[in-house]
């Protein structure tokens, strides 16, 4: 089976420290010291209210509130939406989970995939 080519992040002053623990796979988000709200991508002033934000790691576990799979390249693949245990809702790969086994509501954890700089891409797999 042909191996999904995944392009290296993009990083960002405000991304760096995300893709750093990355790295060392730690998953990280970030937290508004104000409302409390977590928001997904990271930002440094909250999406909700403006005000400052903390990273904080997550378990990465969560459910698929909607997904896809994408036939167009040598390599199918899915993805879709994950609502995360007590957080954002966020835009990932499912890897590992066969495409006739995905449904609304599974349960789904975090796994890391490789991207062509070496780079670990958050993506999710069968939980
Ligand atoms: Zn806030």
């Amino acid at each position: 089976m042909t191996q999904r080519i995944i392009s290296a992040p993009i990083v960002t002053p405000e991304t760096e420290h995300f893709w750093q623990a990355a790295q060392q796979g730690r998953f990280l988000l970030r937290r508004c010291t104000a409302c409390h709200e977590t928001h997904w991508y990271p930002r440094a002033i909250c999406p909700f209210c403006l005000g400052d934000t903390v990273w904080q790691e997550h378990p990465g576990a969560g459910t698929i509130y909607s997904w896809t799979v994408m036939r167009r390249e040598a390599a199918p693949f899915a993805m879709g939406y994950v609502a995360l245990d007590d957080g954002p809702t966020m835009l990932a790969d499912f890897t590992g989970i066969e495409f006739d086994r995905l449904k609304i509501g599974m349960r789904v954890k975090l796994a890391w995939s490789d991207t062509v700089n070496g780079a670990k891409m958050p993506s999710f797999t069968g939980g």
